[in-house]
């Protein structure tokens, strides 16, 4: 209330100012109308992954590093915002930052599958008229967010797979890569660590089904060694426009060890990317567990059915409904005024936000 009176002050001050010079006249409409606009409440946040994430892991060197990351992701989106950008431009320009980057597990530095290779998926969703583009299973498009921005806006179609949508991709004005763009040591690593405890599991074969019961339950028990270790790392963004659109946008090379053409949550619209005229969210964490809460989609539902005040929708799907389903990670959410939260059930999320306030977040851990 305070900002808009504030700002209200400032487009008739400019008026007043311009009256008395008696130069109304060459004030230009689109200076009042950008004054106007400034108004308008804009807001963003992003993440860059949950899990188990302790002080303990991250060099003072490294923690430096994806803080700014985080900051330069954040403030790609914010800026195209604070110009009276789309909030999807926002959330495109946020997340294109942390897929460039090595140090999160979504394009440059996407985790790889059993069979060593990184095949990626991403989704953006529109709130305002509820298109949404995604892909899944993509191995040569080396920002796939832009590939489902694409999938929404030049294609008839929703969500485009493996091959196909690197035949859509070819159509399109995106930049391609080689397979091995996307390799880095440290995920290579991750998985040759991973195929070594599933073998000590003692997992069968390639298909598992002649495992027995203990053999299965190793297999499980590796998978799920698989998400603590891998930290996730998955990336997205939400954000506001001047316009009171909302957006949301998330992007991820899966999980470490993923096999059978696995496709997470992050690509599922509901599940771990959501946007509608009231809420966006982007989710991260063991996608198994958000495709099953439709975590995403529950969020903006609370908030719009039971009126839930947008922190609190989020904390009971993020905080209680996963938790006892047993589902590990976080989310980050955005409502039309402008409020932020980034509730998550690890012991940490890389994060940041910037506020209807303008109040401006970059944390990892807990506290
Ligand atoms: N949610 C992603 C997936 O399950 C992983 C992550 O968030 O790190 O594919």
């Amino acid at each position: 209330m305070m900002r808009l009176s504030l700002l209200g002050n400032g487009v008739s001050s400019i008026m007043n100012v311009a009256r008395m010079l008696g130069v109304l006249a060459m004030v230009s409409t689109a200076a009042l109308a950008a004054a106007a606009d400034q108004s308008a409440p804009i807001a963003i946040a992003i993440h860059g992954g949950a899990g188990t994430i302790l002080r303990s892991d991250l060099t003072p060197e490294l923690e430096a590093q994806y803080r700014a990351t985080l900051a330069q992701a954040l403030d790609s989106g914010y800026a195209v915002l604070k110009a009276g950008g789309s909030s999807l431009d926002a959330v495109e320009a946020s997340v294109r930052v942390m897929e460039d980057s090595p140090l999160f597990n979504a394009g440059k530095g996407a985790v790889f599958s059993h069979d060593g290779k990184n095949e990626l998926d991403a989704a953006i969703m529109d709130g305002s008229t509820l298109a949404a583009g995604a892909i899944a299973g993509v191995t040569i498009v080396k920002n796939p967010i832009t590939l489902a921005r694409r999938v929404m806006d030049s294609s008839p179609h929703v969500l485009l797979i493996g091959a196909g949508a690197e035949a859509f991709a070819r159509t399109q004005p995106i930049e391609l890569v080689d397979p091995a763009y996307f390799h880095t040591e440290r995920r290579w690593q991750q998985l040759q660590i991973l195929l070594e405890k599933e073998k000590a599991g003692g997992a069968k074969g390639a298909t598992g089904l002649s495992e027995d019961a203990d053999q299965s339950k190793a297999r499980k028990q590796s998978y799920h060694f698989t998400a603590q270790e891998n930290r996730f790392g998955t990336v997205g963004a939400v954000a506001l426009d001047s316009k009171g659109h909302l957006a949301a946008a998330t992007s991820t090379g899966g999980m470490t060890n993923k096999r059978w053409g696995r496709v997470g949550d992050a690509p599922v619209i509901g599940a771990g990317t959501y946007a509608n005229a009231l809420c966006a969210v982007s989710a991260t964490g063991h996608g198994e567990y958000f495709i099953r809460a439709a975590v995403a989609h529950d969020i903006c539902a609370r908030v719009e059915y039971l009126k839930q005040p947008l922190a609190e929708a989020a904390s009971a799907v993020v905080k209680d409904k996963l938790v006892k389903l047993g589902g590990e990670g976080g989310i980050i959410a955005v409502d039309a005024q402008g409020n932020v939260t980034l509730p998550f059930n690890s012991t940490g999320m890389y994060r940041a936000s910037i506020n209807q306030k303008g109040e401006r977040v970059i944390a990892i851990y807990a506290d």
